[in-house]
């Protein structure tokens, strides 16, 4: 099929009720529950049927559901949590705030996740937990010395992303998502937590309410992690759309998958049982390539190619450098790598017709030299 009869097969945008849910919130003149309120209660229900996790507590970032999640799993002040250094610093930042101490896992140049490896090296030091990230929206790494009540998911990014029949998030004891506005579904700001632990759901509704059990009754320490209705009505309304956000980031990443395969840019391919949700869609450039990765940006901006060079890694940040003990943040392949990884977007406000146009001038930009006239 080419590309155009691809764009042709999309279905047209479902109905929409953002505005619709949002003026409903300002009607109810209930603007935030105390904890929870009637779209606070809808979005987590959207959350538990379409993952199959038996609880889904909301909060108001993605942050703050790893955070919570780690606290409630019974992350204890000190311990060693195992995490890819290739990742949002709000990964570890909610690590830290748990209490935590980051171990970080160097990546496997090939899948761009922690490598069996540096999993390995993680147990050595001692590290008890481990927090796989499902980056882009593609299944993480997993490593059977972490056994499941250990495993706390960042799937930040993985709203829509399967591993064989299981959605991200349910690998775990618990899964954390964002729901900010470059994820799949957006409430514009927001987060979740699910699992299906009964007790770690009740710790994370007492986490995001200052630890109240009621009123002047309080016994563990908590914050305020509460979603604001409006929020929640705009994330419910968008969950409605999501199976459609869904084939368009799947029809931009499938377009950009056909044209790379014809260049030597290495692409991380997927487990043939992974079903992904292609938040970005990451290339590597190639090390002999004629243009240094800063040029080829520029040159990709100039373009009008809507991208942006990968995170670095978050163990090289000063502030890691200085809290986080060396043996805990060796990580010579993301070093090398990292720099080279550019991940184009797939959405949220790209739609799937602009995919090919989008290839033509990467094809004029990343052709080899030996085709380029
Ligand atoms: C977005 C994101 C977060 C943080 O989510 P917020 O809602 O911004 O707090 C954490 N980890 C990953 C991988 C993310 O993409």
């Amino acid at each position: 099929m080419t590309l155009q009869q691809e764009a042709a097969r999309m279905p047209a945008a479902p109905e929409n009720n953002e505005e619709r849910y949002l003026n409903a919130v300002v009607k109810s003149r209930l603007l935030s529950g105390f904890p929870s309120g009637p779209f606070v209660q809808k979005l987590e229900e959207c959350f538990c049927r379409y993952t199959g996790a038996e609880y889904a507590v909301a909060v108001n970032s993605g942050s703050a559901a790893i955070q919570s999640a780690l606290v409630a799993a019974g992350v204890q002040p000190g311990d060693l949590v195992a995490v890819t250094t290739h990742t949002f610093v709000g990964t570890v930042n909610a690590i830290v705030l748990a209490g935590a101490k980051p171990h970080f896992l160097d990546i496997d140049k090939r899948t761009l996740q922690p490598s069996v490896s540096s999993l390995e090296r993680a147990l050595e030091r001692g590290a008890k937990y481990y927090v796989p990230v499902h980056l882009y929206g593609m299944p993480a790494t997993m490593h059977p010395g972490f056994p499941r009540e250990r495993v706390i998911e960042d799937a930040a990014q993985g709203l829509g992303c399967f591993d064989g029949a299981r959605h991200v998030g349910t690998l775990g004891a618990a899964g954390a998502f964002s729901l900010s506005p470059s994820k799949v579904v957006s409430a514009g700001e927001g987060g979740m937590v699910i699992t299906n632990d009964a007790e770690i759901a009740r710790k994370v509704r007492l986490i995001r309410n200052h630890g109240l059990l009621a009123w002047n009754d309080h016994h563990v320490q908590g914050f305020n992690f509460r979603l604001s209705e409006f929020n929640a009505a705009y994330g419910v309304a968008q969950f409605e759309q999501l199976e459609y956000f869904l084939e368009q980031r799947r029809a931009i990443a499938d377009a950009y998958r056909a044209f790379f395969a014809e260049t030597d840019f290495s692409r991380p391919i997927p487990e043939a049982t992974a079903r992904c949700s292609w938040v970005k869609f990451p290339v590597m450039i190639p090390p002999g390539f004629r243009l240094p990765p800063d040029e080829l940006a520029r040159q990709l901006r100039d373009r009008g190619v809507p991208f942006e060079m990968s995170y670095c890694g978050v163990h090289s940040f000063a502030l890691f450098q200085q809290t986080v003990d060396e043996m805990d943040r060796s990580c010579p392949v993301a070093d090398q790598c990292l720099p080279r990884v550019i991940n184009f977007h797939t959405g949220p406000r790209l739609q799937a017709e602009q995919a090919a146009s989008l290839v033509n001038e990467l094809s004029g930009l990343l052709a080899p030299a030996s085709d380029r006239s």
